[in-house]
């Protein structure tokens, strides 16, 4: 079972807007603050990247805006009418052939280059209004060529839930490819496969079971292939946040390997604390603290190695939570 000592967690690797705790790259040659890539610094490795620097702006530089175009939408710099377009991609394209093993993405919101959701795009070059929104150009290739790697901007991973995600998936993921690099046996990856069982059920429960069933069948010369389609399953599984349902459904799960053990109030505190969770007045923590007590208490050793408790280093939980974000299906 993982402790709590990150030293034991395998990095997971994530590309990162520059500009955000690493470098002072923006266009007014600032750099910004940004607390959950500073908690982060010592626990993932980070790949820094400036997109607009790599193409060969400068810092300070004219700002740079999407524009649509009769030939779609383009990177442009108004005050000189360049098209920046054409070499971005094809930074971005060298970017990703030559980052292949990356488990996740952290970039800047509201950039005509790094932006994910909601970047402008006007309707001419000169002060216009805004025609629609996508990513920018930078975040669009990143999320074609690594579609099924999480990807998220700086701004809503200051929202608990959605940090939690996202937290979760780039260990998950990161400690899986570990695996697959070293050489994987069946027996390592049934033991995964049993450590994240719970994780895996709040997540998907039938892909869960598909992933059982995989495991079931495998044969001992075709092990790699087998892993290869079990880490698409786990891809798979990470492109959705967990709903409230699935997570009630699991933590009473667990709940039920205790329930005759407490005495009735522990048993309706706990009840009226899932009731709370359901209704959005209190966090996992909260419920995943007593049931980890319980843990304890009652020597549960099967449920003790569930990685469902803490999926990535306990110091990475922290309070902020701006309660902005909305849950975005990819
Ligand atoms: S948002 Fe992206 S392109 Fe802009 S300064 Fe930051 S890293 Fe560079």
């Amino acid at each position: 079972m993982k402790t709590d000592r990150h030293a034991i967690w395998v990095k997971p690797t994530v590309v990162v807007s520059k500009c955000l705790e690493f470098d002072a790259c923006r266009y007014n040659g600032d750099k910004l603050k940004d607390e959950v890539v500073k908690l982060l610094k010592e626990y993932v490795r980070f790949i820094p990247v400036c997109p607009e620097v790599e193409i060969g702006l400068g810092i300070p530089r004219n700002t740079i805006r999407l524009v649509n175009t009769n030939n779609g939408t383009h990177l442009m710099e108004p005050k000189t009418g360049d098209d920046h377009t054409y070499k971005m991609e094809l930074f971005a394209k060298t970017f990703a052939r030559g980052n292949q093993e990356i488990d996740g993405f952290i970039l800047k919101s509201k950039s005509p280059s790094c932006g994910i959701y909601g970047v402008k795009v006007y309707s001419k070059l000169e002060k216009s209004s805004t025609m629609f929104t996508r990513s920018g150009v930078f975040a669009l290739n990143m999320k074609s060529a690594f579609h099924q790697i999480p990807i998220e901007e700086e701004g809503r991973l200051t929202n608990f839930e959605i940090r939690r995600h996202f937290f979760t998936s780039i260990f998950t993921i990161a400690e899986f490819r570990r695996m697959l690099s070293q050489g994987i046996d069946a027996k390592s990856i049934i033991k995964f496969h049993t450590r994240h069982k719970y994780l895996f059920m709040m997540y998907n429960q039938k892909a869960t079971r598909e992933m059982g069933r995989l495991l079931a069948q495998m044969e001992a010369k075709k092990i790699n292939q087998t892993a290869y389609l079990y880490f698409q399953n786990i891809l798979r599984i990470f492109k959705r946040m967990p709903s409230k349902n699935s997570t009630t459904n699991v933590l009473m799960h667990i709940f039920g390997y205790f329930s005759k053990k407490l005495s009735k109030s522990e048993r309706d505190h706990f009840l009226s604390l899932l009731n709370d969770y359901k209704n959005k007045f209190t966090s996992i923590n909260v419920l995943n603290g007593i049931l980890s007590s319980w843990i304890k208490r009652f020597d549960e050793r099967y449920l003790r190695q569930q990685s469902f408790f803490t999926p990535f280093p306990a110091q990475l939980i922290i309070p902020l939570d701006s309660g902005k974000g909305r849950v975005i299906k990819n």
